[in-house]
């Protein structure tokens, strides 16, 4: 077992693991400080931050030879015998010189800077830096920089970490950002018209630890200290994203990326990041509705509940069959709940798949391994990022539950032709998109003499259908989803159900008319996985932070990667 010696306490290093100094460090618990490194990043070690004193020590006699000179954390392998001093006195009064020279030119915005609170600059002056200024020479004033529609560059607020031109380089390998001038004159620029308006742009904007890159789409919009976050799955195509959905006053303000390994590593895409704009829309369904002569009229859930009823059982008395159709943006639990409650309503109900969205192909980014490497000391493991064509997050998940209750995932259009035989027609949708069904598609589901809808957007399909019982929209909503690679990954609510409208799985209790029906997400996925061969993995309801494979065992992670925690609840501690 390799061992490592941290500021003069012994740790076994975890079998296998890949870390520089920083990661170590981190590791057991001990901040060192840095800017420009980034785990999915390769190491330039610029901006000097995570210096610290570095020794090795001799297996054989225990004698310790440290180097005379501090190194940069981030370009020291942690191996057996490596002994890392990252407080002494010479370690502090270098990371005061630093952060001095780092702050030279950068204006004192902090309240009107969009980064206060998530501030890598802010949480180390308070840290590390010094109490008084020093520089009395006029200060270098660099103005502001339009890098693309969407996102602007403070140049003066910019420290030279190259975070982001090693993004543009590395990730999607587009590079339209380079470093321009040397010394203090060195800037960040773009080419004259090629912006940075590649698919995972907005990812340079959370790798700024400084806010010298700012998302025009956010500015000025909220402090970041009023956001609460929310553990997400982004619902934009099947790769499942995991994200942080950002909530305030009932508003979802912004989505970031949130690090998961095996699906997304640090990224989202700019559709991603920006969908979630459809949690706001005015096109949500505000309640209930029933169509009576031209017009669909407002009903209170309970005399909604009562007609829908009605309506069912008199026609199912009669011997009529059922079309059940479930969009693959319903959650695992929802499509479960939902074909559980249609297979109780009579035997003759036939199961169909809602349009799956696919546009275009999918996109994959392969970052060069090589790229940035420099010997064995860049211990990045750049992981592919795919953004998926087909624009849904849960076919599998809803699939599993029609093959389940029956007769397998019947396709769409398969569905469409049969509604002659099937005169009650009830349609799960959710998507967050109005458009999600075609005219012609609308049109053959309205030949059905009950058409029922529940549904999050006021859609072509709700302006025709008997019922209409608006839903928990994405971000109202909890569950899980299964994604491209049959990972299966839990996403919290960050909002309550606007008012008038309930969850799917808390309309679906009511309408069955089970008061003791589960309406939690997890007692429900619990349920499922008794009687779902393919849930048969989950334990308890609970599925692990990252997800879980649901068809093998995942592979070790050899890095230890983590998320910058630059935030305002670190400097409160300070
Ligand atoms: S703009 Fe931000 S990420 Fe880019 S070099 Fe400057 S400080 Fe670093």
């Amino acid at each position: 077992m390799a061992t490592i010696i941290i500021d003069g306490q012994s740790f076994e290093l975890p079998e296998g693991a890949k870390f520089n100094a920083i990661q170590a460090a981190k590791h057991f618990g001990i901040d060192i400080p840095y800017y420009c490194w980034h785990p999915a990043l390769s190491v330039v070690a610029n901006c000097r931050m995570c210096e610290i004193e570095v020794g090795t020590k001799d297996p054989a006699t225990g004698e310790i030879k440290m180097l005379p000179r501090l190194v940069p954390g981030c370009q020291t392998p942690a191996r057996d015998g490596t002994v890392l001093v990252t407080e002494s006195a010479k370690v502090l009064e270098h990371r005061k010189n630093i952060m001095e020279l780092l702050l030279i030119n950068h204006p004192l915005d902090c309240p009107v800077c969009d980064q206060a609170g998530e501030c890598g600059l802010q949480d180390y002056s308070y840290e590390h830096g010094r109490a008084a200024h020093r520089f009395v020479e006029e200060r270098n004033v660099k103005p502001k920089k339009e890098v693309s529609d969407l996102i602007v560059l403070n140049q003066d607020r910019c420290i030279m970490c190259t975070r982001c031109v090693r993004f543009t380089r590395e990730i999607p390998g587009t590079a339209e950002l380079h470093v321009m001038r040397r010394g203090d004159h060195g800037e960040i620029a773009i080419f004259p018209d090629q912006p940075v308006d590649n698919p995972l742009a907005g990812n340079v904007v959370d790798l700024c630890p400084v806010g010298a890159l700012l998302d025009k789409d956010f500015l000025h919009n909220q402090r970041v200290w009023f956001l609460s976050k929310h553990d997400g799955v982004c619902t934009g195509c099947s790769t499942g994203c995991n994200i942080s959905v950002e909530e305030n006053a009932g508003k979802v303000w912004r989505h970031k990326p949130r690090h998961n390994p095996y699906v997304n590593d640090y990224w989202i895409c700019d559709e991603g990041r920006y969908g979630y704009k459809a949690a706001n829309s005015p096109t949500l369904l505000g309640g209930n509705y029933v169509l009576e002569g031209k017009d669909h009229h407002g009903v209170p859930t309970d005399r909604f509940v009562k007609r829908l009823n009605e309506t069912l059982t008199t026609r199912i008395l009669d011997k009529q069959s059922v079309l059940g159709i479930l969009s693959p943006y319903l959650s695992v639990e929802e499509a479960f709940a939902a074909a559980q409650w249609l297979a109780s309503l009579t035997n003759r109900v036939e199961l169909a798949l809602g349009p799956v969205p696919v546009r275009g192909e999918d996109l994959t980014f392969a970052p060069d391994k090589t790229k940035g490497r420099s010997g064995d000391t860049s211990f990045i493991v750049p992981r592919p990022f795919t953004i998926s064509a087909e624009k849904a997050p849960n076919r599998a998940g809803v699939e599993m539950m029609l093959d389940h209750f029956g007769k397998g995932a019947v396709p769409f259009e398969k569905a469409l032709e049969s509604v002659a035989s099937h005169p009650i027609v009830i349609v799960f949708g959710g998507s967050p998109d109005e458009s999600w069904i075609e005219a012609d598609q609308v049109a053959a589901l309205r030949k059905a003499e009950v058409l029922v809808l529940f549904d999050t957007t006021i859609n072509p399909l709700a302006d025709v259908a008997d019922f209409v019982a608006g839903i928990a929209s994405f971000a109202e909503k909890s569950g899980t989803y299964v994604n491209r690679d049959r990972r299966l990954q839990r996403f919290e609510a960050a909002l309550p159900p606007r008012e008038g409208v309930w969850p799917l799985l808390d309309l679906i209790a009511i309408v069955s008319g089970d008061g003791k029906a589960p309406i939690r997400s997890q007692e429900i996925l619990k349920a499922a996985a008794r009687v779902v061969p393919g849930l048969a993995k989950v334990e308890d309801g609970l599925v692990p932070e990252l997800g879980l494979n649901l068809d093998s065992k995942d592979q070790p992670i050899p890095d230890a990667g983590f998320q910058d925690d630059w935030t305002l609840a670190n400097v409160s501690t300070v």
